[in-house]
């Protein structure tokens, strides 16, 4: 079966604030948690990267994201309870621009509470690269894309010229 269409920036349903899952352990749930888990490995399959992907890229307005950073994990109704005050920079990516790479500043740790498919309550401390992963998809059931989180204008850069200018080169530090 193919794997759902990923929205792309400009679609308005990636604006829209998602509802809260309601009703757990159905088949329906379990579907949609599957059609995530596949899109994100055919994704990263076919583009070499991606962690992680939320409902609304594949046009469903529920409270839902999956990720797998160590492992695969699926997060209903997920919110951030406490996060660090100290922050990282980083460069990061988005399936709904993912020709387009944003230096944005993340919390270097957070907590977040989130319900799994059979509705159990969960608490997950994450650090590095989970925590700005999850904040990422997190920002996306909030209508929230990356590219708003830009430190500014000129910190929204193609990954082409990425590779070019910045992945190897001295000129990251001085220049961006
Ligand atoms: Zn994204």
């Amino acid at each position: 079966m193919p794997v759902p269409e990923i929205l792309q920036l400009g679609n308005p349903i990636l604006r829209q604030k998602c509802a809260p899952v309601k009703s757990f352990g159905t088949e329906c749930l379990n579907a949609l948690v599957s059609d995530l888990r596949e899109t994100l490995y055919d994704f990263k399959e076919r583009n070499g990267f991606g962690r992680g992907i939320a409902a609304p890229q594949i046009g469903v307005t529920e409270r839902i994201i999956f990720v797998h950073a160590d492992q695969p994990l699926a997060l209903l109704n997920p919110v951030i309870t406490a996060h660090s005050r100290n922050l990282m920079t980083m460069w990061d990516d988005c399936f709904s621009f993912p020709n387009l790479l944003v230096k944005v500043k993340r919390h270097l740790s957070i907590e977040v509470r989130y319900q799994d498919v059979e509705g159990r309550k969960h608490t997950l401390r994450a650090e590095d690269g989970l925590s700005e992963l999850l904040q990422h998809e997190i920002d996306h059931v909030n209508g929230i894309l990356a590219i708003d989180r830009a430190i500014d204008s000129r910190h929204i850069i193609f990954r082409s010229e990425y590779e070019k200018w910045i992945k190897h080169s001295k000129f990251s530090a001085v220049s961006f």
